[in-house]
């Protein structure tokens, strides 16, 4: 069989942790606590093999050493931070892979949230996993890394084929459409946020948002372009100022 699957399990108030399965071994992806992980893989009959960790913030390592313990699962996480996440034993770093049986997942650094962020891109499955570095329509609050950090994190996944599915670790996107629409309101803003509420009123994740519709309504996304750098200041400011503008203004937003 060998079907690959992933699964959005809502975790906490509004965060996303994700489970990905091949047959009957699972991997969970930031797992913000236990509860939810184990209820899915029990109904699932699923074996937890691997915890993967984006970064070490509280609500995306709460279930390591639980989890851990009780499934014997590996944990994987940035070498760089092998001091702040919880039971780590598979160290990455960039470029590198790590490999869920014949499935690749390519390591990318992606600082700004904190200075140890990664993403974890499955080129075949078309999906990449931010954590906190972007949301649908957003991207993380800077704790740790300068704008310009987090402007070049955002270039690499701005990269990625158009059709790549973004699984990023929060469901923000309501409040982020809100602050896009008050710098750069337009017809294509107003339609998501119909949608967005269409989905929520459901209780539906609006997650997984693709490359190409961040590309189209994400105005972190949008730092190097005139009308955005117009609707900012002027043209004439770099990209990463206009990127550190926006960034300034959603902190205050
Ligand atoms: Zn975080």
């Amino acid at each position: 069989m060998n079907t690959f699957k992933i699964d959005i399990i809502p975790c906490l108030n509004d965060n996303y942790s994700y489970i990905l399965s091949i047959d009957k071994d699972a991997l969970v992806i930031d797992p913000a606590e236990v509860g939810p992980i184990i209820n899915f893989l029990e109904k699932n009959n699923l074996n937890l093999k691997y915890i993967l960790n984006t970064h070490h913030h509280f609500d995306h390592v709460g279930g390591n050493l639980e989890l851990k313990k009780k499934y014997k699962a590996l944990i994987a996480g940035s070498e760089r931070d092998k001091e702040r996440i919880p039971g780590i034993d598979i160290f990455l770093n960039e470029d590198e892979k790590f490999y869920f049986n014949q499935y690749e997942f390519e390591i990318i650094n992606v600082p700004g949230h904190t200075s140890e962020c990664i993403a974890y891109y499955i080129k075949s499955e078309n999906a990449i996993f931010t954590g906190d570095a972007v949301f649908s329509l957003g991207c993380g609050r800077l704790f740790e890394g300068s704008p310009k950090q987090m402007w070049h994190s955002i270039c690499k996944i701005k990269s990625l084929p158009d059709n790549t599915l973004i699984y990023c670790g929060h469901e923000y996107t309501a409040s982020n459409a809100k602050f896009v629409q008050s710098i750069n309101d337009n017809e294509q803003i107003k339609l998501k946020i119909i949608r967005i509420k269409e989905l929520r009123e459901k209780n539906i994740p609006t997650i997984p948002t693709t490359i190409a519709e961040e590309k189209e309504l994400n105005i972190f996304f949008q730092a190097d372009q005139d009308n955005i750098k117009d609707l900012l200041s002027n043209r004439n400011i770099s990209d990463e100022e206009a990127f550190t503008r926006i960034r300034s203004a959603k902190d205050a937003f």
